[in-house]
């Protein structure tokens, strides 16, 4: 059993008194640092010259610094700028001033696991990671509640390094929710390989597999839309409630019976032999060399997969059959 933290084992003092730098103004950074803010807290925001979030992190209230003086003026410093770029900043804008006793912290172990950023033995290094996307994590906290985070320590110089991460998490709304603490490592390699294998990867192909073999066979895209994409929310939504038998509950014995049955012909010991592969290759590296080196080489593929992806006829479905939709209507 994994220990959970709440709001009453963070003790929000550990960060008073204590300026934070939340680096990048986008997805996680506007929602931390607006939380963080009402929190009581004291946030400025790292940016690079010219954002156009500059002006928009302004209009929130806060006092906005380029990179380099914001990590200059922080004795916390919070990375959320795209993981690729991270490594780049750090070295030439960050840096120079991570003087004892600071502390720089993630919410995602990439950099870190995999020696992109690699900070000085006399600060201390942690994590703290929502497990949501940032509209969430600012929507929840204004609802007084929290999406639950993970915290991990890479390197506790003060001591204290994981009563900072325990107070940002409560700061965040995080501690409402609850959280749990893991390694670098563990995030690092099950984030990678949650998104790859299930979330992203395995049910986008998934979803494409069941849509091409019904209009190969000549039913109507549409109907192959509904059924094989559109429907998989509504039972996302059961599982997320109530897990597997939630679901199966609710459904009709006749697909809680096909279930049973074709289930393991779709993902078969091939498919998990293969996931075991895509496991490897994250824990050994070889993901990440690739990304990094993608990302040197200018994203040859990840542009012209982006394309072709864009241009699979589910998209041009899909937007046809939810502007049929009244409530998915602009
Ligand atoms: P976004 O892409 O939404 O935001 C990135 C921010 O960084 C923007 O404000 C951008 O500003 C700024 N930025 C980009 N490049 C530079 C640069 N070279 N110098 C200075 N600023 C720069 O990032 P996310 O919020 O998605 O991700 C941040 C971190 O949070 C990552 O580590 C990610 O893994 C993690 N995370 C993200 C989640 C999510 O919900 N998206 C969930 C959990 C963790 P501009 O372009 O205007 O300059
Ligand atoms: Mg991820
Ligand atoms: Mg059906």
């Amino acid at each position: 059993m994994v220990k959970m933290y709440y709001e009453s084992d963070a003790n929000i003092e550990y960060l008073k008194g204590k300026k934070i730098a939340v680096m990048g103004f986008g997805s996680q950074g506007h929602a931390q640092a607006l939380n963080l803010k009402e929190s009581g807290l004291d946030v400025v925001i790292g940016l690079r010259e010219g954002s156009a979030r500059w002006q928009k992190a302004v209009e929130f209230g806060f006092e906005v610094m380029t990179v380099d003086k914001a990590s200059q003026a922080a004795d916390v410093i919070q990375m959320l700028l795209p993981d690729e770029a991270q490594a780049k900043v750090y070295k030439e804008q960050i840096a120079p001033y991570m003087t004892e006793g600071k502390a720089i912290m993630f919410s995602h172990g990439f950099n870190i696991h995999f020696k992109q950023i690699v900070p000085p033995k006399n600060v201390d290094v942690l994590m703290v990671a929502p497990k949501g996307p940032g509209h969430l994590v600012r929507r929840t906290y204004t609802q007084g509640q929290g999406v639950p985070a993970l915290i991990a320590i890479h390197n506790d110089y003060t001591g204290h390094a994981k009563d900072i991460a325990l107070a940002y998490a409560r700061g965040i709304g995080a501690a409402r929710a609850g959280v749990f603490e893991t390694t670098f490592k563990e995030e690092t390699e099950t984030d990678l390989f949650g998104e790859q294998s299930v979330l992203c990867g395995g049910v986008t192909e998934l979803m494409k597999a069941g849509f091409d073999t019904l209009v190969e066979a000549g039913y109507a895209p549409e109907m192959a839309y509904f059924e094989c994409i559109h429907e998989m929310k509504l039972i996302v939504d059961l599982i997320y409630e109530g897990g597997f038998s939630k679901m199966r509950y609710s459904v009709s014995d006749t697909a809680e019976y096909g279930d049973y049955v074709t289930g393991k012909r779709i993902i078969t010991e091939e498919t998990r032999k293969e996931m075991k592969k895509v496991l490897t290759e994250i824990q050994n590296g070889t993901f990440a060399k690739n990304w990094i080196v993608e990302n040197m080489s200018n994203r040859a593929f990840f542009n012209a997969e982006k394309e072709i992806q864009k241009n699979h006829p589910v998209e041009e479905v899909g937007t046809r059959i939810r502007s049929y939709i009244p409530w998915f209507k602009k």
